[in-house]
């Protein structure tokens, strides 16, 4: 940084970086980590996230063909300073275009990192396509070790796919392979240390999060919600955390030394243990909507004017408005606080 930089206010610092086009907020937070949902669709009805009979489903001439999105990931690349691109859903792997649509963000230039949030249920079929396309990491959701609770819990009888997935993932490279655990009171909150034995065995990093008010369902209850004190506790019964020594900059989960590292454990408590503050995030929906926060009542299309033929330029600013309005926190805790209509599924978690 410059002497000119490290002397600025604030508020000199929003106008330089807005003078840079970047995806700057009021607060000063600068997005670079763009989320793409690539369909509201999943092949699991995980019971934090859905209700059994799925949702209404966006329709199909709403989504943004992968043209459109392409197109829009370039955008946010090459004119608005964006770093790493992380596909989710809905189930990311139900896009058949994924594989094209990777190749060509990562021809971009600069390049993008490029993450995957799955559920890997047939990556053990894709994983070696989506590495060579560009894909650099996955995310893979496992909730529990035990089949039996895995079917009850995504209310599919799909353990073993899962699994097949993340040694998939494992084997070709895109690493570190990272398993995100969501745990329920009364379901898998006794499961904190086995996961974790389990992880560490194979070197996979795994982040427990806190469960949201997000879901289609409207069953999130705070008194029920496992909390990441919570978890810590049940994890220094069987093992020695350390404070990460890395800072955890931009990145939602606090992380710790298991047994003196070098494998960590993560717990992201976006209840409890906010981050906003730090937060380099921006988020686009399967159907073209830019969303400055996941827990946003606002959002703001890009697919109208998109297809009504505006320039680059023009879209880019659209998306430039979108986060400077950004909150400064999700407010869960204020009495005023309202579930966003689209649930995590549709927004993209
Ligand atoms: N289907 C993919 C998967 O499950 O990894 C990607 C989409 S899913 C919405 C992304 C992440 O959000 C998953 O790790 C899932 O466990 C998490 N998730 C879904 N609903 C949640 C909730 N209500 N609270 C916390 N995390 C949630
Ligand atoms: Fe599907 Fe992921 Fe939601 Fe589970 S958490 S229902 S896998 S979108």
């Amino acid at each position: 940084m410059s002497s000119l930089q490290s002397t600025e206010s604030r508020d000199e610092r929003i106008s330089r970086l807005r003078a840079e086009g970047r995806l700057v907020d009021r607060f000063g937070r600068v997005a670079t980590d763009l989320r793409i949902s690539l369909t509201d669709k999943c092949n699991l009805r995980c019971t934090y996230c859905m209700p059994a009979e799925g949702l209404p489903w966006l329709p199909k001439a709403d989504l943004l063909t992968d043209a459109e999105l392409v197109r829009l990931a370039r955008i946010a690349v090459e004119t608005l300073g964006v770093e790493e691109i992380r596909f989710t859903g809905g189930e990311p792997l139900l896009r058949p275009g994924l594989p094209q649509i990777l190749q060509e963000i990562t021809a971009l230039t600069p390049r993008p990192q490029t993450a995957l949030t799955t559920n890997a249920l047939g990556l053990s079929k894709t994983a070696r396509a989506l590495k060579d396309a560009g894909l650099d990491r996955v995310n893979i959701s496992l909730d529990t070790l035990d089949s039996q609770r895995f079917h009850d819990l995504t209310r599919r009888d799909r353990f073993a796919d899962t699994i097949a997935g993340i040694e998939a993932a494992a084997e070709v490279g895109l690493t570190p392979v990272k398993i995100n655990s969501v745990l329920m009171r009364g379901v898998n909150d006794d499961e904190a240390p086995e996961l974790l034995r389990w992880c560490l065995e194979r070197g996979y990093e795994l982040r427990f999060i806190e469960q949201m008010p997000l879901d289609g369902g409207h069953v999130w209850d705070r008194q029920q919600m496992i909390t990441a004190e919570e978890i810590l506790h049940s994890l220094q019964e069987h093992f020695e955390l350390t404070p990460d020594p890395a800072h955890r900059g931009a990145a939602p989960a606090e992380t710790w030394l298991v047994n003196g590292g070098p494998i960590r454990v993560g717990v992201i408590g976006s209840v409890t243990r906010p981050f906003c503050g730090d937060c380099d995030r921006t988020r686009l929906t399967a159907d073209g909507q830019v969303r400055n926060c996941l827990f946003a009542v606002e959002e703001s299309d890009l697919r109208a004017p998109l297809r009504a033929g505006a320039s680059d330029e023009e879209i880019a600013q659209r998306w430039r408005t979108a986060m400077f309005g950004k909150r400064a926190g999700h407010g869960i805790d204020d009495p005023s606080f309202l579930q966003p209509s689209r649930p995590m599924s549709a927004i993209g978690g």
